[in-house]
């Protein structure tokens, strides 16, 4: 069913979704599937959850898009509320989250014009990491798979250093370098979360050579790994910092948040004909409500460490690791990835791999205990099998 018609650029399952409810989908042959997929960690609130629901059909009925010559009152509450949340001065609002990686970089890039002109250009990213489709972020990101010939030539101007190293840190960063790019968590490369005290010299490094920092926020970004934003646990204070996936629940967004040195960008620097529209916003003010009420970003840290100590604790063989923050988890493993996401989406459970041997598990953030255990069991079973093979 739809083979012929939607491009096959995902290598997509056989299966076709009708619906949701909480964190459990429905296929069209009414088979219930455990979703701790989200999306790729979008629908942090689940499905069909009624407070979005009502917001955005409340909002579709007043206005679902208008021009971004005009400002709309759901568009400047919503930003006014997303900065006081996260303690930045300034968003631009896109679709995606490669559009708000695009839109930091070109920041970056006008920093660097402003602070030392065309020499000071390069971005530099972290080797694993994963910042968007596009030929400027796939450029950016740093993993050769994303880098066939087929769509070469890439952009001049960034450069990738190795998370952990300490020593590239010594001549990663100089006067030609705009900005360090790095994910809080590294998602697609694996679920390989960096290193606090190796984050925080990076960020360093980059600074004392005139450098900003952004993070990348679009996986780890609306409470997915336990505080609002993920660079809040590393303590680097990014100048910039870009979200989507979970920030309209759902509903097609991205932000470029900035503040201090990376408040550069002016009117016409950069536009986006969606970006940020009533409907958007309106959802988007519906999820940071909700991830912002008392307890909330608690239950996602402890459900985290639930699922991540009860995976340890089966103790199988083919289980090599596993590791995270919050409700980003990663298994890795020694048998085929594919093969275990395939078993376990027959068994009814939904999840993707990372990287290359990581099942990686982003449920809503609002799952409950109930699915978290039939989920896990599903995995545990067929694991156990792998361990056997
Ligand atoms: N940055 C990170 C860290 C991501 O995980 C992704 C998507 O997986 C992107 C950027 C690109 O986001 P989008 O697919 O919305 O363009």
């Amino acid at each position: 069913m739809g083979s012929k018609t939607i491009l096959n650029n995902y290598g997509s399952f056989d299966v076709v979704f009708k619906k949701g409810k909480g964190s459990v989908l429905t296929d069209v042959n009414g088979k219930k599937y455990i979703d701790f997929l989200a999306g790729i960690a979008v629908n942090c609130l689940g499905h069909d959850f009624k407070p979005l629901v009502k917001a955005v059909s409340d909002q579709a009925r007043k206005q679902i898009h208008i021009c971004n010559y005009f400002l709309s009152d759901i568009g400047v509450s919503y930003a006014e509320e997303l900065l006081a949340a996260t303690g930045f001065e300034g968003v631009f609002f896109g679709n995606s989250g490669a559009e708000a990686n695009e839109a930091a970089v070109k920041l970056a890039r006008k920093f660097g014009q402003l602070n030392g002109g065309s020499r000071r250009k390069t971005i530099v990213t972290l080797e694993r990491s994963f910042h968007g489709r596009t030929i400027a972020t796939i450029t950016a990101t740093g993993q050769d798979v994303f880098h066939p010939e087929s769509f070469a030539p890439y952009l001049e101007g960034f450069k990738t250093i190795c998370p952990g190293d300490y020593k590239a840190l010594g001549t990663a960063f100089d006067d030609t370098t705009a900005a360090l790019m790095m994910e809080c968590v590294q998602g697609e490369g694996g679920v390989f979360p960096l290193d606090k005290e190796w984050a925080c010299a990076a960020a360093e490094a980059a600074r004392k050579a005139g450098a900003i920092v952004i993070c990348d926020e679009v996986q780890t970004g609306m409470g997915r790994t336990g505080t609002l934003l993920a660079s809040e646990q590393l303590g680097i204070h990014p100048e910039v910092v870009t979200l989507a996936k979970a920030i309209a629940g759902g509903v097609p967004m991205g932000a470029c948040l900035y503040r201090g040195k990376g408040n550069v960008l002016a009117a016409g620097d950069h536009q986006s004909t969606f970006g940020g529209n009533p409907l958007a916003c309106r959802a988007a003010s519906v999820v940071l409500h909700e991830i912002l009420k008392d307890g909330f970003l608690q239950s996602v840290s402890e459900k985290g460490e639930y699922i991540r100590s009860t995976v340890k604790s089966w103790n199988l063989p083919c289980v090599e690791d596993v590791r995270g923050a919050g409700l980003m988890i990663g298994i890795q493993i020694s048998g085929n990835p594919v093969e275990v996401e395939k078993l376990c989406l027959e068994e009814g459970v939904l999840f993707s791999t990372a990287g290359k041997n990581v099942l990686r598990l982003v449920p809503p953030l609002n799952i409950g205990y109930k699915e978290i255990d039939q989920g896990l069991a599903v995995i545990k079973k067929v694991l156990e099998k792998t361990s056997v093979n």
